[in-house]
Parts: structure tokens; C-alpha cells; sequence
């Protein structure tokens, strides 16, 4: 493992903060929270197909990004993973990723977009180098926006289904005065960004834990088994009973473990733990074969995971079904290799409450 920002062992908790939004711009290599994506490198972009749905096809969202450079490699001087997700909810399956996708970036100290030394914190030119200096972007999503709008010849967008969505939000109504239209925030925009905050990094401080002891979990099993609320399969057949007894109480130390864990800091919506283990949400459907990197072949290791408390700031539709995940694991190439491209794919899980758990988070 190379050499990381914290001391081994420790974790990195992300909480969300409110900030000046000037100050989330990529001239600042933000961590953070919805909005535009703060590109890293400005140019090369990951095309309008990369950051589609892997379900529906429709473009994805924006979700969130996190600084993380590698102190010991010299061309990830500067370096950022980017999270994408599906806006549509019924592309979001239990234990399956695949409405999600990450991209990291990385750039040397000495490159074509920023200065070497630190930019001075000031919202005056907070805005530039930004990549629509260097490309048109869709004034939706905030990736790549090859098409123009036929009408006013200003509006630019990634695809065809944000140019509709923008024209139903009120841009047919600005699209009659071009010389009004912009391309950073529009009425499109507003209905599918997240709210945009800073992610703020911390290191996890633990208290003692005290485990709980075997006894107390089989208590407790017990207890929700006789309640009722546990989905339980025919009655007459123990072995099956047993089994999932068994596996019931598997899970519920793992969730024991979650819960004991990110208790004394309930609102981390990120842990940060490169080449690290995972806080699992349940001891079921963990991830058995996460791909190579497609460049080196090297076994991805976890880097972080987004935590079920970013919900919350997402403001995703609460009635019925939404966006909902027990956590988002992200897995990246351990070397963050060089692969002559400016964004390069990783790997997501996303890893659900198993029914178990389900009982006890809603107690
Ligand atoms: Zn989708
Ligand atoms: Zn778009
Ligand atoms: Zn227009
Ligand atoms: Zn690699």
C-alpha cells in the first residue's frame, strides 16, 4: 500500500458543510456534494455514453467527488474520484450498482489548468480556469454539451433528453431572448442537480468499543424472532429455520458493528480508507469479484465509501420508492495508473441492508 495522508489504520470521515459555493469550484480541488461536478483536469471529459445509465441510458447525476492525491506519485499530484448516480429510481436495485459510476482524474503539479502554488481564497475569479473555458458544457448536468439548442443557438446540453427537460423547466419561454441565456445554472439545472455543500474531511477519533458479547446478541435475535417482524419461511421446515437463524445472526453482528461504529459521528456521509476494509452495512452480499484495473490488471482496493446519511442531503423524493443505498463502496486501481485518458473508470457496490437489518434500523 503506498503511503497515505493519515496514519495507518486511521479513517477519514466526510461530513457535509455549508460553503460559500465560489469556494466549490474546481480552481479550489473541492470535496463535495452536488451541483456541477468541479472538474479536475478541464479538458477530456468523460463522454456523454461514459456518464450515462447503465439501466435507463438517460444521463446520470452528478452525486459527489472527493480530493484524494496520492502523496507519494508524482502525476497524482492532484487527484479527485467523481460519483455519478441514476436521478431515475427505478434504476436503483438492491445490491447492484449498476445505476452508479466513478471516474478519477489526476493531474502532476506542473500541468495545463492550474498554477503550481495554491490559488488565493477569494471569490473574485473563484470561476476561472473552469472547463467550460475549455469545452461547451450541458448547462443541466454540467458534462460535456456537443448540442446546441435550434432556437436561441446558445443553450448547450449533453443529449437530447436534457434539452427536453430544460425546455419543459422554462427554457422555451427564455429561449426567445438569446442574449438572457446562460450556460451556468438554467431552470433544467434546478430540478436535477443536488443540493451542492462541501464534503469537510475529518479523522475518525473511536472511544473504546465494547463489543457486545455473544449472549446479548442471541438475546436480541431471539426477542425480534418472537416479535413477529423478521420475514420468516415455512414453519415446518427447521433446517431452513435454522439456516437462516444462523444467517440472521451473522448479520446482525456485522450490522451490530455498523451501527456501533458510525454512532459517535451519525452524520458522516463519507468514510475515507484507502486499501482499507469497509464498514459493511450486513455480513450478506458482499462484493466476491470486483474487476481488475482494466490498464495495470491489478486488483482494485476499496478507497471509500458514501454512506446512507448522504440521502439526507439530497433531498431525493421521500414517498414511495427513491434513490436509497446502505452504502456505496468505490473501488479504484491501488497504483491510480496512468492510462493517457483524463478520466478513467473505477468500480462501484453498492451493498443494501439485508431484511435483517432492516428490522432493526427501523426500531
Ligand atoms: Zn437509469
Ligand atoms: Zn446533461
Ligand atoms: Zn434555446
Ligand atoms: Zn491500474
Amino acid at each position: 500500500m503506498s503511503e497515505d495522508s493519515t496514519p495507518e489504520g486511521t479513517v477519514e470521515l466526510g461530513f457535509v458543510e455549508k460553503a460559500p459555493l465560489w469556494k466549490l469550484r474546481s480552481k479550489f480541488f473541492p470535496s463535495k456534494v452536488g451541483g456541477y461536478p468541479a472538474w479536475l483536469a478541464l479538458k477530456h471529459l468523460p463522454r456523454t455514453e461514459d456518464l450515462s445509465c447503465k439501466k435507463c441510458g438517460n444521463p446520470l447525476a452528478f452525486l459527489c467527488q472527493l480530493y484524494a492525491p496520492y502523496h507519494d506519485k508524482p502525476e497524482c499530484f492532484h487527484r479527485t474520484v467523481f460519483v455519478f448516480v441514476c436521478r431515475n429510481s427505478d434504476c436503483c436495485e438492491e445490491n447492484d450498482a449498476s445505476n452508479i459510476r466513478v471516474f478519477r482524474s489526476q493531474l502532476p503539479r506542473e500541468n495545463d489548468y492550474y498554477r503550481t502554488i495554491p490559488a488565493e481564497e477569494k471569490e473574485e475569479g473563484s470561476e476561472s480556469p473552469n472547463a467550460a473555458d475549455f469545452n461547451p458544457l450541458c448547462r443541466v448536468c454540467g458534462a460535456l454539451g456537443p448540442k446546441t439548442c435550434g432556437g436561441c443557438k446558445v443553450a448547450r446540453y449533453c443529449s437530447k433528453p436534457h434539452q427536453a427537460k430544460d425546455w419543459k423547466a422554462g427554457h422555451r419561454q427564455e429561449c426567445q431572448h438569446p442574449d438572457k441565456v446562460g450556460n451556468s445554472s438554467c431552470p433544467g439545472s434546478k430540478q436535477f442537480l443536488f443540493p451542492e455543500h462541501e464534503i469537510a474531511m475529518e479523522p475518525e477519533e473511536l472511544e473504546e468499543e465494547i463489543p457486545k458479547t455473544e449472549e446479548e446478541v442471541m438475546k436480541e435475535y431471539e426477542k425480534l424472532l418472537n416479535s413477529g417482524q423478521v420475514p420468516s419461511t415455512d414453519d415446518d421446515d427447521t433446517d431452513t429455520q435454522d439456516l437462516l437463524k444462523m444467517a440472521m445472526k451473522e448479520t446482525d453482528k456485522q450490522f451490530q458493528k455498523f451501527r456501533t461504529r458510525i454512532k459517535e459521528y451519525e452524520d458522516q456521509v463519507v468514510r475515507y480508507d484507502r486499501g482499507g476494509e469497509p464498514l459493511w452495512v450486513s455480513s450478506e452480499n458482499k462484493p466476491k469479484d470486483i474487476p481488475p484495473c482494466q490498464a495495470c490488471g491489478k486488483p482494485r482496493q476499496f478507497e471509500f465509501q458514501v454512506m446512507p446519511q448522504l440521502l439526507v442531503h439530497m433531498k431525493v423524493d421521500s414517498t414511495g420508492k427513491s434513490i436509497d443505498w446502505g452504502t456505496v463502496l468505490v473501488y479504484t486501481c491501488p497504483d491510480s495508473c496512468e492510462q493517457n485518458k483524463e478520466y478513467i473508470e473505477e468500480v462501484a457496490y453498492k451493498q443494501d441492508y439485508s431484511p435483517i437489518s432492516q428490522v432493526l434500523k427501523n426500531q
